[in-house]
């Protein structure tokens, strides 16, 4: 009982701010387990994220010959697949994806893309209204069982359905060949899209980036049965992971760079080449140049009629990729990973110098060290950066941008952009091609997971790096559109309205306001390594990640999927109320000392009021009976009552609580509410009169009783000048004027934009836009 008479205490509010609204609904369900929202765990995928003991994934080998004709942009090939039914399931049939449909005269994805008419309309985009008849697409020639019999199959757009003469059952391989082939488009053009060819007018010669170039595999799986969703050109990738052997006919004086290690470079190699290719595998410190620039503008001016194969093996990946012009400059190194040392590259024509000999195989060589860090060793032996004006990766190989202009300057943003993007694509090795998430369903889990490891790549580089995403602010104005444009990020691909932010920035802002701001990093890296190598040459899904970030680290963390992932609700706290308390220390003198002061200061106020009126002061003059009366008596003198009762109080208390009595503490009464919806720990910062500070961290829970407000109590020694919530822009607050008490005037921001007068990198392309996009 002592307590409560300790606490009655004399408080004054410093702030009376207005009351914030009230939600009707204090208390909904921020902080419920996500329950049904995910798939029930079972036999292939455990409660705790990881693959469960009857896990199983679908396996297919290849063996392609191909050959590309330079002379018409085109390409044939014949492929050899050995399909392995792992799964429990008998199949009676198969998927194949036929990617290069999504060009052809059919396809849906040209249909289904609205367009209109602006006041200005650039020829590009009145090319992609028209759209040509093109002579795009698969030319399907046969599909045959190795005795030569055709197998019965059914094309859907950019599926093909394989019948097999009898069901496939669990354990079984079926074996078949394809054969195929298509016109190469380039991609330079309105067409646009990830693979095809740049033609170079100056030179007169073709640079091919040759991805979706096979009738590949779809996924088989135990969450999805058949991934067959159609492929409209957004929603990337499900595959199947194989072992590859490609053989690649090019003109003798191409260079080829592929996925997969060379098996036969002393057939294609100059003797000097070769030489140096044994050297860079022995260069740690900087690259080798096997091909360099005078050698590439030499054979850029002639034509080479006879023809040269290129023979690549590959273990273990999930799709295959390369390259082939005559234009190519090749630079190599080698990095130690885990034992084994990787042999990191890059292909560029002369107009990607002299930023690509400085840039690019070096960080591709941080890529692989940065990200191999936080997740598992890189396993593959080789990993390629390519100059193709656009952004795309593959396993082991990927395209990039960035091009100086003509004299060979270059402006930060070009080089930035460069290293950004190659980092970016390098890092894809780990998510997807390596983690092999579902792309066509599931954007976020590999270009949000990639670009939040791309963002710590990026600070390693460079200190203060401009990275464009992966700080929470940078966030904030996508968070702040208008509702019908927002979209969960637990949304599929082809469905996304911003895509860049939705599928991009929000998860990696999410992944490090996690890392940073709610879990901490030791507890993050812990969990996020664990995802990693659970599912590192597997299939996983969002719950396997969502399950073993929590499983690994003890931080439930339903409520952050749940408003950061399953939500589109923005972040906007704000402190609406700050009350000072002060203990009442029940001495008289201080008690009556106060009163006496409070008195004067109304004493005062009246005279005051009296000189601007002086009837009452008339009044009191004419009565000096009553005046004798108040003189003669103070009453704010201290009487010995007041003391004994002082003293037989303080008698009552134990040592601590007289203590605390005469600390002089005060006490921060402060109300925090929750505007935007979306729940985050409370970051505070006091700031005190001594010029001192102090910042304060309490978990989101605080939030769990009631969703809209809440008011805690912060004792403090020191005086309270003033308090900021989230000081250090930690948590992508949309609205920042309310976070302080007393109210600030924040100046409003607008940022800087100046228009890229010429396309990123330079050279061809009248989109700026579209060519600076990064997949
Ligand atoms: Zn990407």
């Amino acid at each position: 009982m002592k307590k409560t008479i300790l606490f009655v205490l004399m408080g004054f509010m410093l702030s009376p701010l207005a009351q914030g609204q009230h939600s009707e609904q204090n208390h909904a369900e921020r902080f419920e387990q996500l329950g049904p929202m995910l798939r029930s765990p079972n036999v292939y995928r455990t409660a705790s994220g990881a693959p469960g003991h009857m896990y199983w994934q679908q396996k297919a080998d290849h063996e392609i010959e191909v050959e590309l004709d330079d002379e018409n942009q085109s390409i044939t090939g014949t492929q050899k697949v050995t399909y392995f039914n792992n799964s429990p399931d008998q199949l009676n049939y198969l998927w194949i994806q036929l990617d290069q449909n999504e060009r052809a005269k059919d396809s849906d994805t040209h249909k289904i893309a609205p367009s209109k008419i602006d006041s200005r309309m650039s020829l590009r985009q009145l090319e992609t209204i028209l759209w040509h008849d093109l002579d795009l697409g698969y030319k399907i020639n046969s599909v045959r069982d190795l005795q030569g019999n055709d197998i019965p199959v059914t094309i859907n757009k950019t599926m093909m359905r394989l019948d097999l003469p009898e069901p496939l059952k669990a354990g079984e391989t079926f074996e078949f060949r394809v054969d195929w082939s298509f016109n190469i488009h380039d991609r330079m053009s309105f067409i646009g899209g990830r693979p095809g060819y740049e033609y170079f007018e100056k030179d007169g010669n073709y640079l091919y980036t040759m991805a979706e170039w096979f009738p590949r595999m779809a996924v088989y799986s135990d969450f999805e049965g058949w991934q067959n969703k159609q492929f409209y050109g957004r929603g990337e990738f499900a595959l199947t992971f194989g072992d590859y052997k490609v053989s690649i006919t090019v003109p003798a004086d191409h260079m080829v760079g592929s996925t997969g290690v060379l098996q036969n470079p002393e057939e294609v190699l100059s003797p000097t080449e070769l030489d140096r290719w044994n050297q860079a595998q022995q260069a740690f410190d900087k690259p080798v140049v096997i091909r360099t620039q005078a050698e590439a503008e030499r054979l850029e001016k002639g034509r080479a009629k006879d023809k040269k194969t290129w023979i690549f093996h590959a273990e273990n990946v999930r799709d295959f990729a390369w390259t082939s012009s005559r234009k190519f400059i090749w630079d190599a190194m080698a990095v130690e990973l885990g034992g084994k040392n990787v042999m990191a590259m890059s292909y560029y024509g002369k107009e990607g110098n002299p930023l690509w000999e400085q840039y690019s195989t070096r960080v591709v060589a941080h890529t692989l060290k940065s990200y191999s860090e936080k997740t598992f060793d890189y396993p593959y032996p080789v990993a390629i950066s390519v100059e193709g004006s656009n952004g795309m990766e593959y396993p082991m190989i990927c395209f990039n941008y960035g091009r100086p202009d003509e004299d060979g300057t270059y402006s930060e943003a070009v080089k930035y952009g460069m290293i950004s993007v190659i980092i970016h694509e390098v890092g894809h090795n780990f998510f997807p091609m390596i983690v092999n998430s579902d792309e066509r369903q599931w954007s976020w889990m590999d270009e949000g997971l990639n670009t939040f490891m791309q963002f710590m790549a990026e600070q390693e580089w460079d200190r203060d790096y401009p990275s464009r995403r992966g700080p929470a602010h940078k966030i904030v104005p996508y968070m702040r559109s208008e509702k019908h444009l927002l979209e969960p990020i637990m949304t599929n691909s082809e469905n996304i309205i911003q895509f860049g932010p939705n599928a991009y920035a929000k998860p990696a802002t999410a992944l490090n306001i996690l890392r940073e701001t709610v879990m901490g990093r030791e507890l993050f890296d812990y969990a996020f390594k664990e995802y990693s190598q659970r599912w590192k040459f597997k299939h996983p899904t969002p719950e396997d990640f969502f399950r073993t970030m929590e499983d690994a680290s003890a931080v439930d963390l339903d409520w952050f999927w749940r408003g950061w992932f399953f939500g589109t609700e923005p972040v906007d706290m704000a402190i609406s109320e700050v009350n000072h308390y002060k203990m009442d220390s029940k001495d008289p003198k201080e008690i009556k000392a106060r009163q006496k002061e409070a008195f004067e200061r109304e004493e005062d106020y009246i005279s005051k009021a009296h000189n601007r009126n002086d009837i009452a002061q008339t009044v009191v003059e004419s009565d000096p009976e009553t005046r004798d009366f108040y003189n003669s008596f103070d009453r704010f003198r201290v009487t010995p009552e007041d003391e004994k009762e002082y003293k037989e109080f303080m008698a009552r208390l134990s040592e601590k609580e007289r203590e605390l009595l005469n600390s002089g503490m005060n006490f921060y009464e402060i109300t925090f509410e929750n505007i935007g919806g979306l729940v985050m720990p409370l970051i505070i910062e006091f700031n005190y009169r001594d010029g001192t500070s102090e910042i304060e961290r309490i978990p989101a829970e605080i939030w769990r009783l009631n969703e809209s407000e809440v008011t805690k109590v912060f004792p403090k020694k020191k005086e309270v000048q003033s308090i900021v919530l989230d000081p250090y822009r930690e948590t992508a607050d949309i609205d920042e004027a309310n976070n302080y008490w007393p109210r600030q005037q924040l100046p409003s921001r607008f940022e800087l934009f100046k228009q890229n007068s010429g396309a990123r990198g330079a050279s061809t392309g009248d989109n700026p836009m579209k060519r600076a996009r990064r997949r």
